[in-house]
């Protein structure tokens, strides 16, 4: 089965709970989304959030994915673990994610989001299981907690008990709001995985273009030493992250930029788009002719384009099957569902 493992709703109805705070649906990042998916136009959110949803579902139909997980985001929480829903910048809610993969159950599987510092985290993981869940996403620089505080051992583990992945954004955040950027050191991880958590970092902890400290060497270290940790390359075909993957594709670089030796670098990594993050085939214009870029038509489906692109640059083929193969997202669909 081949999966997409990060793709996002941009969801804007509250109906199943999620929130956007006013600051970000006003932000250019938002308005440049809404209306480069035909949805500038639509006022009613729930409508535009249908119209989102049966778009997305459409490419992953075209494409040759067999499903891709739309993810949740939950929210920042206060000390207590009540929602502090004057600090949550963005809140897509399990809820919201669930009912999306019920009404394309054939594209879509349910990536939840349950902050560690709420106080039903544990009761909530358990209850997304039994909703269908195939990860846990998780990003500490906006949420707000340290992986490495012992207090959410318990947590970790239980998502270990549950099978379920916990794909975490490492690095520096860029497009939510952030409460601490330290918070993304893969440093911070290092007790979830000996705690036997299975880990996908998020664009392999990379920091991107714009950054005051580098973390994809730290990542790299985390994966020569724990068998339980993945990379996603996710947005690592957009302009900011490209270096990443000529880097990964290149494991002589990786020695001698970062001294680790991981000759088999792309037998850790996972498929992901970051859907509708843009693709940027011109910044491999040195590893691609001009026929090749024109005939991936990024366009028509960025899903299938950010998977040509990745396979023109020499990504193998296991990374789309690896979700499944190997991390046993989408398992409980096998016998025939
Ligand atoms: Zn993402």
């Amino acid at each position: 089965m081949k999966i997409d493992c990060h793709v996002h709703l941009v969801g804007t109805s509250e109906k199943h709970g999620s929130y956007v705070a006013p600051r970000l649906l006003r932000s250019v990042a938002f308005r440049y989304l809404t209306w480069r998916h035909g949805l500038a136009g639509i006022d009613d959110p729930l409508e535009r959030e249908r119209l989102y949803l049966v778009r997305l579902a459409n490419l992953v139909e075209a494409s040759e994915l067999d499903r891709a997980v739309l993810l949740a985001f939950d929210g920042v929480y206060t000390a207590t673990g009540q929602l502090d829903k004057p600090r949550t910048g963005l809140m897509i809610a399990n809820d919201s994610v669930a009912h999306a993969c019920r009404k394309h159950p054939n594209q879509f599987l349910m990536g939840a989001s349950v902050n560690p510092t709420r106080a039903d985290a544990i009761d909530e993981l358990e209850r997304v299981a039994r909703l269908g869940a195939v990860l846990v996403k998780l990003l500490p620089n906006s949420h707000g907690f340290d992986p490495a505080n012992k207090r959410f051992r318990p947590y970790f583990r239980k998502l270990a008990e549950l099978n379920l992945p916990a794909l975490i954004h490492c690095g520096y955040e860029h497009t939510l709001p952030v409460i601490d950027q330290a918070l993304g050191d893969p440093d911070r991880l290092r007790p979830v995985l000996e705690a036997g958590t299975t880990v996908i970092v998020a664009h392999v902890g990379s920091a991107g273009l714009f950054h005051l400290r580098e973390t994809f060497g730290r990542f790299l270290q985390l994966l020569n030493r724990y068998p339980n940790c993945y990379g996603d390359i996710s947005a690592l075909t957009n302009l900011w992250r490209a270096k990443y993957l000529k880097q990964l594709l290149n494991p002589n670089t990786l020695q001698r930029k970062y001294g680790i030796d991981l000759p088999d670098v792309m037998s850790r990594m996972v498929h992901g788009s970051d859907f509708p993050i843009p693709i940027t085939p011109l910044a491999f214009v040195e590893r691609t002719s001009w026929r090749q870029r024109r005939s991936l038509n990024c366009g028509r489906n960025p899903l299938q384009c950010d998977i040509d692109l990745k396979r023109l640059l020499g990504v193998p083929d296991h990374c789309l099957t690896r979700a499944h193969d190997e991390l046993g997202l989408g398992r409980h669909l096998d016998n025939g569902n």
